[in-house]
């Protein structure tokens, strides 16, 4: 064993697909041709992808595919998650990270960590497209900084009452709830944050607009502001106290799933690239019998097969959804890494023709860009690795 502390099961390392599995993808993919490849480029233009569109997701079974059948899911494992969010996401990554926010993320949390109530009230609603959910974590003075995000919630009665900014919410302003991360209390530091349901139709919550961006144009990312937003009691999920902890590992299987979506996209970029290189002429033969094109296409398959080895250990030694820190770490890091040198090489492949707008190339390019950021940084992800690697925590400094 390489680390001492991190304990690595060799014998889980059988990839080789069941039936149910092969059937599993082989419905996605047939799906995912005639209901989404068509569309994507479309999403992707208009900056939207309709809720009518969401909703055939819920429909399919791709909402709450780990969630267990007595709270509306498919019961499922988390690999066969993985499956799903990558095959769709080779045709169309926005879709992906769709499916990832409707499995991870909130919805874990939730399963994992909320009231009975809870999980009857708000997973079979998720997994029907009825309830879709964001994650509102990031602060504009409390990105990597998490713990020092300041919104607040103040107990009163039988509320809870909200005030603060969060950005970069995926899906603001879209969705029904937001799984809302706030300081509880006076308490500093991890131990005072908590996490609460907030429903975005409630007075006192503003949707204070998009922030255009580069790339997964089709799901917006957007700011939410509180203002003495009461929040009924029963809607805290994640009590504060020493439950940080929890909050950021039911957050891992997010990462896994975020790299599921990198990996999909890079594989959709080398899948349409190889094809274009081998049906193009220069110098009197295909481009594909010029070695270096030849090895250009071997670097790519070796990193996407690497990637996808790094998030299918991560998944299949999940727990109930919750994936261990240090493999969603590593699978993300390097799935997100991979994704954008596999992305621009897919580009070069194709010459001038893969940079224009005529091919998906550009538009999986810009998509693969968001994953070194979003779901925590590389740089993040690295601290995480490197904190299991010496076995002890790694605090960058004190504010609180
Ligand atoms: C497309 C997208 C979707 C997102 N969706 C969500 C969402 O749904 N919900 C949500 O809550 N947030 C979301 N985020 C926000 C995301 O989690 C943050 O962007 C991320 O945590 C980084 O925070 P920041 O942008 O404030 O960067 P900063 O924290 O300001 O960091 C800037 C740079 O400095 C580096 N850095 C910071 N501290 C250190 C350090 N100690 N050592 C080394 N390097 C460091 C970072 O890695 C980064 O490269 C999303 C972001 C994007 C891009």
């Amino acid at each position: 064993m390489f680390f001492p502390h991190y304990k690595f099961n060799i014998n889980k390392m059988n990839f080789d697909l069941s039936d149910t599995q092969k059937t599993i993808l082989e419905k996605t993919r047939a799906f995912a041709l005639k209901e989404i490849a068509p569309f994507a480029a479309q999403w992707d233009r208009e900056e939207h992808i309709p809720r009518q569109q969401i909703q055939k997701y819920a429909d399919a079974g791709f909402f709450g595919i780990t969630i267990p059948e007595k709270y509306g899911g498919k019961g499922r494992s988390t690999l066969d998650a993985i499956l799903i969010i990558e095959e769709v996401s080779r045709h169309c990554g926005i879709s992906g990270r769709l499916i990832v926010d409707h499995n991870f993320g909130a919805v874990m949390t939730i399963l994992n960590f909320g009231t009975e109530e809870q999980r009857r009230r708000v997973l079979p609603a998720v997994c029907k497209g009825q309830m879709l959910m964001s994650i509102g974590m990031t602060e504009p003075e409390a990105g990597s900084a998490l713990t020092d995000l300041t919104s607040s919630a103040r107990e009163e009665k039988d509320h809870y009452v909200l005030n603060g900014k969060k950005h970069w919410i995926t899906g603001a302003g879209e969705r029904e709830y937001t799984l809302v991360y706030a300081r509880f209390g006076q308490i500093p530091g991890p131990k005072g944050i908590g996490a609460i349901l907030v429903d975005m139709d409630m007075p006192g919550f503003n949707y204070a607009g998009r922030i255009p961006s580069l790339g997964v144009r089709g799901v917006q990312e957007g700011i939410l502001e509180f203002q003495e937003m009461k929040v009924p009691k029963e809607n805290l999920v994640v009590p504060p106290g020493s439950a940080f902890g929890n909050l950021m590992s039911a957050y891992n299987g997010q990462r896994v799933g975020a790299s599921a979506v990198a990996l999909g996209i890079a594989r959709g970029a080398f899948d349409f690239a190889k094809q274009y290189a081998d049906n193009r002429n220069q110098f009197g033969k295909k481009i594909t019998d010029f070695q270096t094109i030849q090895f250009k296409l071997a670097d790519m398959a070796i990193e996407l097969d690497a990637a996808k080895l790094l998030i299918y250990r991560a998944a299949s030694h999940a727990k109930q959804g919750i994936t261990n820190r240090y493999e969603s770490s590593v699978a993300k890091v390097y799935a997100s890494e991979m994704a954008l040198r596999v992305a621009s090489e897919a580009i070069q492949l194709c010459g001038a023709q893969g940079y224009s707008r005529k091919l998906p190339l550009e538009r999986m390019f810009r998509d693969v860009r968001c994953f070194t950021l979003a779901g925590g940084s590389a740089e993040m992800q690295r601290l995480g690795i490197a904190s299991s690697i010496l076995g002890r925590s790694l605090p960058q400094y004190s504010k609180s």
